[in-house]
């Protein structure tokens, strides 16, 4: 086994482990918590090293970035099928490639982002699983609609033919205290539920992350996104994203 799919096979099951802890201290199946591995950063041979570990779902933050990879891995492992989801701001510049590319939105925060998603689906695609990002801690320099804005967008967002609204995803402001944590997401949780007792049919909540997946679980999260804890630190965390991006 090569050190690489050792290392990561390590760091998956403690990964694995902590889910299952979570979920049960909350009276929950553990298999009721999907895991997206956030890969950004980390080249195709990762991503390979983890689908053959089992992960099936993978989150990127750039879409030219994300491209390549995808590109990679079906000529490496056309056997694995995996969902990719972007799990960064979209500007509309990059709708359509985003929408010929990956299985999950997960930061829509604009009807306009939406609408060009919707129309730029290809017919032989399912529709785009989508999430609608909340920024929930209220922070000025964060991606997200207010919580007052969730219902409308929700709303139009789920009208769009080619778009499934799945739920809701948020990345809270950073808190060093577990009980600090629980409080954006326990606020996230009321937003979706609100928007399912307002009829709309959802099933996933997108929070927590390598820091802060535990109290995630405990308020409810359905979909944890986790790269750190699975791949290791970004040492490309620091440099500007690819300028294709911007
Ligand atoms: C990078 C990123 C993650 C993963 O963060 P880790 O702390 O490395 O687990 C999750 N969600 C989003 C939106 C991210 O950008």
């Amino acid at each position: 086994m090569s050190t690489l799919i050792a290392a990561l096979q390590a760091n998956l099951t403690r990964v694995r482990e902590r889910i299952a802890a979570a979920a049960r201290a909350g009276g929950r199946d553990p298999s009721a918590i999907a895991l997206v591995a956030v890969s950004k950063t980390f080249g195709a041979a990762h991503v390979l090293a983890a689908a053959k570990l089992g992960v099936r779902a993978f989150g990127e933050n750039y879409v030219q970035e994300a491209l390549l990879k995808i590109a990679q891995m079906r000529q490496a492992a056309p056997e694995l099928s995996c969902q990719w989801h972007l799990i960064g701001p979209l500007q509309s510049n990059k709708t359509r490639a985003a929408a010929q590319t990956f299985d999950w939105v997960q930061t829509v925060d604009r009807l306009k982002i939406a609408e060009r998603l919707s129309a730029q689906r290809p017919p032989h695609l399912p529709p785009l699983n989508v999430l609608i990002q909340v920024n929930i801690s209220g922070e000025a320099s964060k991606s997200g609609v207010t919580p007052a804005e969730v219902a409308s967008l929700a709303h139009a967002v789920a009208a769009l033919p080619r778009l499934q609204l799945r739920g809701l995803m948020a990345i809270p402001a950073p808190a060093a205290e577990a009980g600090a944590r629980r409080a954006p997401f326990a606020r996230l949780r009321a937003l979706f539920e609100d928007l399912r007792a307002q009829g709309l049919p959802l099933d996933t909540l997108s929070m927590g992350m390598s820091e802060d997946l535990e109290e995630a679980i405990a308020e409810g999260a359905t979909m944890v996104r986790v790269g750190t804890a699975i791949f290791g630190a970004r040492a490309a965390d620091t440099s500007p994203p690819l300028a294709a991006d911007r």
